[in-house]
């Protein structure tokens, strides 16, 4: 018998995430799949992932109010967790996902940019606005879905330097991976459009208490 082969539709994320996000319960290998979604997505946009070695990444998990890519030092693992209340909230898991996959995408260690903060968030604004049937209107307004105002400069800077120059992120990459280690001096001699304050604001340790 001769053996058939049969092309096997690949899943559109912009299907399969809105799908994943309406079944109740959550399906713990579906996030591993949205996750891996979300990072291609975002290599395609902002160029390869950074190896966290000796890191690998862990999964999720959901406790307190504020979601953070952590770092477990003595598992030398990394993990996302998500807030407590995205639990039962599947578009808040995909919210909250987007912007630490950018994180992961990237991950630095000790301490986050403005830059790779407003990335984040750019990120998360690009998939409220691809998946609009997930999030209520107010997750394609960035003042009321960014209502800590430091995240509302760092994406405000973000989205206005992604609108000059789509491939700005990958140029800078393909010079240093790590976004939160670009420096003033990389962002003025790449991008001519930014300014030498902007770029020190950029390149500035993101202030908050928590990374969010
Ligand atoms: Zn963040």
């Amino acid at each position: 018998m001769q053996l058939q082969l049969f092309e096997i539709p690949k899943v559109e994320p912009t299907d399969f995430i809105p799908r994943f996000a309406s079944a109740n319960p959550l399906d713990p290998n579906n996030v591993d799949q949205v996750i891996e979604m979300l990072l291609e997505d975002g290599e395609m946009l902002f160029g390869k992932r950074v190896d966290p070695a000796p890191y690998s990444f862990d999964g999720i998990y959901f406790s307190s109010n504020v979601p953070i890519m952590k770092y477990r030092e003595e598992e030398q693992k990394i993990v996302f967790r998500l807030s407590s209340d995205a639990r039962n909230d599947n578009s808040k898991i995909v919210w909250q996902l987007a912007h630490e996959c950018v994180h992961l995408l990237t991950p630095a260690r000790l301490w986050t940019s403005m830059f790779e903060e407003g990335l984040a968030c750019w990120f998360q604004m690009r998939w409220a606005k691809l998946c609009p049937q997930l999030f209520p209107e107010h997750k394609c307004n960035p003042e009321k879905c960014f209502a800590n105002k430091r995240f509302l400069e760092a994406y405000t800077i973000v989205e206005e330097l992604l609108k000059q120059d789509p491939d700005a992120i990958k140029k800078l990459r393909s010079l240093q991976p790590v976004i939160s280690k670009f420096t003033p001096k990389l962002l003025v001699t790449e991008l001519p459009q930014i300014d030498v304050p902007t770029a020190k604001l950029l390149c500035s340790r993101f202030a908050q208490k928590q990374r969010d």
